[in-house]
């Protein structure tokens, strides 16, 4: 059984859409250093396929349908959660939709209230049902992107919400302190089914790794080290931060 290190032995850790992309990938790596990983997404189907191939991997894994819109199936992660491991150590909030490219001003009233409910406020109301078991030293992380920092025709109102997470990160740190450190991974541009249009676009992908400086698109496994590191002991004076994974491509406010 492959083993990465050790940081998050007897730690438990929910990883919010985690069947496939950076989430699995985050999920993956912190089970491969220790932890028991809850995952979780929308399809049952993906849920089964992705609890397999990280059990093959020989980590310690329950694997839960949590639609993250749905009160109900965010109660049950943290309840089936406590069930099973006794406690929460770690919470990675990674669930995010982009359903329009439209303008921020062409964009209709349901698509902007569906961008902040999955990719804000759901954050918010799962981390509510988790707090009461956040453990002394326990750590949030949730998963921003590039795009937070500088809003992108096409990925506008997206990134918009992205840039909230950055405030939410410094907010909740605050209320959260001492006990549970919280921070942010803003990714750069990875390859998944989210980014489809990385792997369909061969000029949009080009130009994309050539704003980086290292001249390349990122992978599942960077955010998972990024991801691992700010959850784990070795960040444990680094609370309210955001980590950009970005490959060097400009993104400061
Ligand atoms: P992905 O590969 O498409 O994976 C998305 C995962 O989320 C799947 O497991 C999916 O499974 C699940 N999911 C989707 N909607 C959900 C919902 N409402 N509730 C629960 N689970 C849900 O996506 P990704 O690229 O890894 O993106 C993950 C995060 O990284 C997002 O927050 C995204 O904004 C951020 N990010 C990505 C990039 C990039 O270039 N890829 C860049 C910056 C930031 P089901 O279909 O079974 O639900």
């Amino acid at each position: 059984m492959e083993k990465i290190g050790k940081r998050f032995d007897g730690k438990v850790a929910i990883v919010t859409a985690s069947t496939q992309g950076i989430g699995f990938g985050i999920a993956e790596r912190l089970g491969l250093e220790g932890a028991a990983v809850v995952i979780s997404s929308r399809r049952q189907k993906n849920v089964d396929e992705a609890v397999k191939k990280l059990k093959d991997r020989g980590i310690e894994v329950i694997g839960l349908v949590c639609h993250v819109s749905n009160a109900q199936h965010r109660k049950d992660l943290i309840k089936n959660t406590i069930e099973k491991y006794g406690k929460l150590d770690v919470v990675v909030c990674n669930a995010a939709a982009n359903p329009a490219v439209d303008g921020i001003l062409e964009t209709k009233e349901s698509v902007l209230d569906k961008l902040w409910e999955i990719n804000v406020k759901t954050s918010i109301l799962l981390l509510q049902e988790a707090a009461p078991h956040l453990q002394k030293g326990s750590s949030v992380v949730f998963v921003s992107s590039i795009a937070g920092f500088q809003p992108p025709k096409g990925l506008a109102m997206y990134g918009v919400t992205k840039t909230a997470l950055l405030g939410l990160t410094k907010a909740l740190a605050a209320e959260l302190a001492p006990d549970t450190r919280v921070n942010c991974v803003a990714p750069g541009f990875v390859p998944t089914h989210f980014a489809s249009f990385l792997t369909t676009n061969e000029q949009m992908k080009k130009s994309l790794e050539e704003k980086t400086l290292l001249n390349r698109l990122g992978t599942t496994q960077d955010m998972a080290a990024a991801a691992a590191y700010l959850a784990s002991d070795d960040a444990s004076y680094v609370t309210g931060e955001t980590l950009v994974v970005a490959g060097g491509m400009p993104s400061r406010l």
